[in-house]
């Protein structure tokens, strides 16, 4: 099957109910209190797409850049997101999720699209 491990590290990835948060969504926790969140899609690095809750966007600030393989120091964060709709649809779906990273599969690609980017 593709996409049966973790871009990042490797581990099985396991199939869970998310949120529509692709960054928290897989988390427990957030799991209980999803409908409270909103939930906006971005275009941000590379071109790509995230849906991130109205935590996880403001939060983004707080990543070391040197994860999504920005040098050190470099300021990442809801500065460069462009806005591109709301997303109404709360609804809990599934997706893969890695239980070491601690998040959802399309978070990952993300991340390693990141760093494939900036190798380059
Ligand atoms: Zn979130
Ligand atoms: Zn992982």
């Amino acid at each position: 099957m593709k996409d049966s491990f973790c871009p990042l590290c490797y581990s099985a990835l396991e199939v869970k109910e998310v949120t529509p948060c692709m960054e928290c969504g897989g988390d427990d926790f957030e799991q209980d209190h999803y409908k409270e969140h909103k939930y906006a899609e971005y275009e941000l690095y590379f071109g790509q797409r995230l849906i991130l809750c109205n935590f996880c966007d403001v939060d983004f600030g707080s990543f070391d850049p040197t994860y999504f393989g920005f040098p050190p120091g470099t300021k990442v964060g809801i500065g460069d997101f462009h806005f591109i709709r709301e997303i109404s649809d709360k609804e809990l779906r599934k997706d893969k999720y890695c239980p070491e990273c601690g998040y959802r599969l399309s978070f990952l690609k993300f991340v390693e699209t990141c760093k494939r980017e900036n190798e380059k």
